[in-house]
């Protein structure tokens, strides 16, 4: 039976026309009760797209041979990041491939860099590393750690080829934690075969680990990959699955992807921001390397600042001068808190 008062009910997922727009604006209000109109404004910039996982869905996955793979230069990524950056921007999110030998060779001096001539905060989303490495990380200055469990079913999982194993990739997000990262996860919604209750299964997932954000990222047959002629996702259902997590967890940082505008062409990324999602990511990633950073098509959507700032703008929100890292660290409450905030979800959406 379909239980319409939960949040994670298959009701709320499949929701469309009024129920599906009072759900929105019900994610959309709960993120402003918390956050006001302030959304937080990172850049990205993707350091290296060598990888040795081989993910079914990814156009980075290793058995791509065709792709032309490139690392950054350090110099060049810091002249950008310490002399033109745009000025809206309070984070950075330095993202690669699996790439250990990137890490080493050019994210962690990048880190040090920024954290000595910049105030910004520091994201990496990485992939698995040593526990060592972590530490260096830290010790750099960054602070917040991206690892999405892709997908909570474990079966689906393997199946995808997704990251090492499924456990593995929940023990490093917990490791992480446990040694002070801020971590952010998130999952894919619309993979093929991918069963409502499998989607469903996500959020029962996320809700049990020490995150203090998610992300939902629709899927983008990737250009180069066994799943190229699949369809993409639905992009309802993925706005669907944003207001949901919005409702389940007022407190997280919940990013607009960029992909929602290639699963919703014209109106997917303003209706992502919509659901009470209160992040965007410019993308600083040099132009030549841009095109071989493949998780879906060549031809990208590339958020550039003036795009993120007139679609803030139009959704009637503001740059946050607060930077994420900054933000995380004021809500470093005591795990009991936590939990005795988790109930108050249900009743928020229960009064529909
Ligand atoms: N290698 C790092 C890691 O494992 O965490 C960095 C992230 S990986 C390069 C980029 C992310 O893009 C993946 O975690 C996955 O969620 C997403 N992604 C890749 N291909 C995708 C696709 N076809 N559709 C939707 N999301 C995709």
């Amino acid at each position: 039976m379909t239980d319409e008062t939960s949040w994670n009910s298959l009701a709320w997922l499949n929701a469309r026309g009024d129920r599906q727009a009072l759900l929105h604006d019900r994610g959309a209000e709960v993120a402003a009760e918390r956050f006001g109109r302030r959304v937080f404004l990172r850049a990205v910039v993707e350091v290296s797209n060598y990888c040795r996982e081989n993910c079914v869905y990814c156009g980075m996955r290793r058995d791509n041979s065709g792709l032309n793979r490139f690392r950054a230069q350090h110099d060049q990524l810091a002249e950008l990041l310490v002399h033109q950056r745009p000025a809206s921007i309070t984070d950075i999110n330095i993202q690669t491939g699996e790439d250990p030998v990137a890490v080493r060779e050019v994210v962690l001096p990048l880190i040090q860099t920024l954290s000595r001539e910049t105030p910004l905060g520091i994201s990496v989303c990485l992939g698995t590393l040593s526990a060592s490495l972590y530490d260096r990380l830290r010790q750099a200055g960054a602070s917040v750690y991206i690892m999405k469990f892709e997908m909570a079913d474990r079966r689906a999982y393997r199946g995808m080829l997704a990251p090492g194993r499924l456990e593995e990739r929940l023990e490093n997000i917990r490791l992480l934690a446990k040694t002070g990262w801020h971590v952010s996860s998130g999952f894919i919604a619309g993979l093929p075969g991918q069963t409502s209750e499998q989607l469903l299964s996500n959020f029962a997932l996320a809700g049990e680990l020490p995150l203090v954000g998610c992300s939902v990222s629709p899927f983008i047959p990737g250009e180069s990959t066994p799943l190229a002629r699949k369809a993409t996702a639905d992009i309802d259902q993925c706005l669907n699955c944003m207001a949901m997590l919005r409702l389940m967890r007022p407190e997280w940082v919940i990013p607009a992807v960029s992909a929602l505008n290639l699963a919703g062409p014209g109106s997917g990324y303003r209706r992502g921001l919509a659901t009470g999602a209160n992040l965007v990511t410019i993308n600083l990633t040099p132009s030549e390397m841009r095109g071989d950073y493949l998780l879906y098509k060549r031809d990208r959507f590339i958020m550039t600042e003036e795009r993120i700032l007139s679609s803030i703008q139009e959704q009637g929100l503001t740059p946050s001068t607060q930077s994420l890292a900054d933000y995380y660290r004021s809500q470093e409450l005591p795990s009991r808190e936590l939990t005795r905030l988790a109930p108050t979800v249900v009743g928020a959406v229960g009064r529909f």
